[in-house]
């Protein structure tokens, strides 16, 4: 950084108050997480200086003979961590992904089905204000008001009815297993493609901590960023390579141009590194820690969306606690707790205000903790919600923060 400090001391000064913010808050966003030095050595590299529009062999430009290695590798580790036969690690983003499976599957106008975004879907997936909405013939799917969990059952005879060309599914903020199987039998019986985006839980079924949607879905997209623990972008897999080859074409020259080799670059690292055995304890560590604070909280008098997780995120429902999503999202800040708001199944607010929040222990994981700590940060978090305006309490707890912070540091 001293190059920087030096020719940009505003930005610097900016990259350091964030890496100040990460060390010193406990980041509960679910869909963030902290890579490895060896991820930011990758990205921070000379490979942002390289155009190669096209794939390893077959490129655009020339000087690519490196670049190729880096992007050759990319792919077998995604090949081998998911055990596909095709990946795309060009997508400059997980909704780029999205958009590029659609692009190669669907004609404007096409039925789609998607999951609601307040029962825990994603934008890209059908949202009006998204390209997928806009363009595409939506019909949603969500949970039942019992379970709050995915209604197969009214899912399948929807999609008797609607007939759609693509079932998406995957979501944001869902924290039960999906059932592939099941969705797989519904896509076929109605004559559907099945794309899953696993954009959340990739981490997890990288180590075989979810059901792997590869062995039942037509493509599977994917973020690298969350569980998956890499830089910020995308990836298309596929069990068929056959049928994986249009996904190239819609990537480049379809809807991006060149890719960014600097995070190709990182991707690879970071599929490497979830290669090792060490992912897979991380992966058992990120269960077991969301289900501590889901567990702690629930003691604590909060209601958890679905009754539980099983995976590394939970919703927590504050409607009897008398708050809201954005007030608790501004109280946790104070405290030095970074969360969501998030919009729960049949919300009754707006997604600005929203009853409930999203948390997730991706972060907390990769900084050290187990899960005696992650019942200090619920019992933390019940303290401040259960008394938003008592600022003795807010002073203690920004203190308990201060401490687990220290206790894993960041970085160092
Ligand atoms: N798909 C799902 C399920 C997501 O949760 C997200 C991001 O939160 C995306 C796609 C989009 O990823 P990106 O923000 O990289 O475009």
């Amino acid at each position: 950084m001293e190059t920087l400090k030096k020719s940009d001391p505003e930005i610097a000064a900016q990259l350091d108050n964030e890496l100040r913010r990460q060390r010193t808050k406990l980041e509960l966003i679910a869909s963030e997480n902290i890579v490895s030095k060896a991820v930011l050595e990758a990205q921070g590299s000379v490979l942002t200086n390289k155009y190669a529009e096209g794939y390893p062999g077959k490129r655009y430009y020339g000087g690519c003979e490196f670049v190729d290695e880096v992007e050759t590798l990319a792919i077998e580790r995604a090949k081998k961590l998911f055990g596909a036969e095709y990946a795309n690690v060009q997508p400059h983003s997980g909704a780029q992904a999205n958009m590029a499976v659609f692009f190669a599957l669907l004609q404007p106008g096409d039925t789609v089905m998607g999951m609601n975004l307040t029962d825990g879907g994603h934008l890209t997936h059908g949202s009006p204000v998204n390209m997928s909405g806009k363009y595409f013939n939506i019909v949603p799917y969500g949970v039942t008001k019992e379970t709050e969990t995915i209604d197969y059952d009214a899912l399948e005879k929807q999609a008797e009815e609607c007939q759609p060309k693509l079932i998406v599914a995957g979501a944001s903020a869902y924290a039960r297993v999906i059932d592939f199987p099941r969705l797989s039998e519904i896509a076929k019986k109605v004559g559907a493609y099945l794309m899953v985006d696993i954009a959340h839980i990739a981490g997890l079924v990288a180590a075989g901590e979810h059901p792997s949607p590869i062995p039942y879905a037509d493509v599977v997209t994917t973020t690298t960023h969350k569980t998956l623990r890499g830089p910020r972008g995308g990836m298309i897999l596929c069990r068929d390579a056959e049928f994986g080859k249009q996904f190239n074409k819609a990537v480049f020259p379809g809807i991006q141009g060149g890719p960014l080799m600097h995070v190709i670059a990182a991707k690879a690292v970071a599929l490497g590194e979830a290669l090792r055995p060490e992912f897979k304890e991380y992966a058992k560590q990120l269960k077991k820690n969301a289900k501590a604070l889901a567990d702690t909280l629930s003691a604590d008098g909060f209601r958890i969306v679905s009754g539980g997780t099983d995976n590394h995120l939970m919703l927590v429902d504050l409607t009897s606690k008398g708050i809201t999503g954005k007030e608790a999202q501004f109280v946790l800040d104070e405290v030095n707790i970074t969360a969501n708001r998030n919009t729960i199944p049949f919300e009754p607010l707006s997604p600005f205000v929203t009853s409930g929040i999203r948390l997730g222990s991706p972060a907390l994981t990769t900084r050290g903790f187990k899960e005696e700590d992650m019942v200090e940060v619920g019992n933390i978090i019940a303290m401040v919600l259960s008394d938003p305006q008592n600022e003795d309490v807010k002073a203690a707890a920004r203190k308990r923060v201060a401490a687990l912070c220290e206790k894993y540091p960041l970085y160092e």
